[in-house]
C-alpha cells in the first residue's frame, strides 16, 4: 500500500492521475480545464513519497472519467503519469498518456505579432512538437520555437486561480 493511499479514502468511481512531478497537480487540473467550478470532488496530494519519482503529487477526480484527448496534454509536463479509471472501486482501465505531435489550443505562441494571438481571427493555436525532451514545439503560424521552461510557465500562470 502506498502512502498516499492512507491519507485520501479510495474513490468509488472516477480517474486517478498519479506520478505527478512534486508540485505539479494544480498546473494538471489547469491543463483538464478543472476549475473546482464543475461541481466534481477533487482530491489533490501533494509532496507524498514515492520510490518512483522520489516525491510526487497525486490527482482524484469523483465521478468524472476524463477525456483521453486531454489527458494526452498531461504530457507537457507529466510524462511518467499514470492514469487509472475507477469503477465500483475498482481499477478498470489504466491509460498511458503520450504526446501528440500536433498540440492544438493549449498554448499561446510567444511572439505578439503571430496570426494565432490576433483576436480578430478565428485560429487556434498549434504547435509541431520538435522535440519531447527537452519539450520544444514550433508554431504552425510564425516558426517561433517554444521551450519547455515557457510552456511550463504559461501552464502554471494559468493555474494559479
Ligand atoms: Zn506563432
Amino acid at each position: 500500500m502506498e502512502e498516499y493511499e492512507m491519507k485520501v479514502t479510495k474513490i468509488k468511481n472516477g480517474t486517478v492521475i498519479d506520478h505527478i512531478p512534486a508540485g505539479k497537480a494544480l498546473s494538471v487540473l489547469s491543463l483538464l480545464e478543472l476549475t473546482g467550478k464543475e461541481g466534481y470532488t477533487i482530491a489533490l496530494v501533494m509532496n507524498v513519497k514515492s520510490r518512483k519519482l522520489g516525491i510526487k503529487d497525486v490527482v482524484k477526480v469523483e465521478n468524472l472519467e476524463i477525456n483521453p484527448n486531454l489527458l494526452n496534454r498531461l504530457a507537457l509536463i507529466a510524462p511518467e503519469a499514470t492514469i487509472n479509471i475507477i469503477r465500483d472501486y475498482k481499477v478498470y482501465e489504466k491509460r498511458k498518456i503520450a504526446l501528440q505531435d500536433v498540440v492544438e489550443n493549449i498554448l499561446k505562441c510567444n511572439n505578439p505579432t503571430c496570426i494565432s494571438r490576433q483576436y480578430n481571427e478565428p485560429i487556434i493555436s498549434s504547435f509541431r512538437v520538435i522535440s519531447k525532451k527537452p519539450l520544444k514545439l514550433k508554431c504552425n503560424y510564425c516558426m517561433r520555437y517554444l521551450n519547455e521552461s515557457e510552456v511550463i510557465e504559461q501552464i502554471v500562470e494559468r493555474s494559479k486561480f
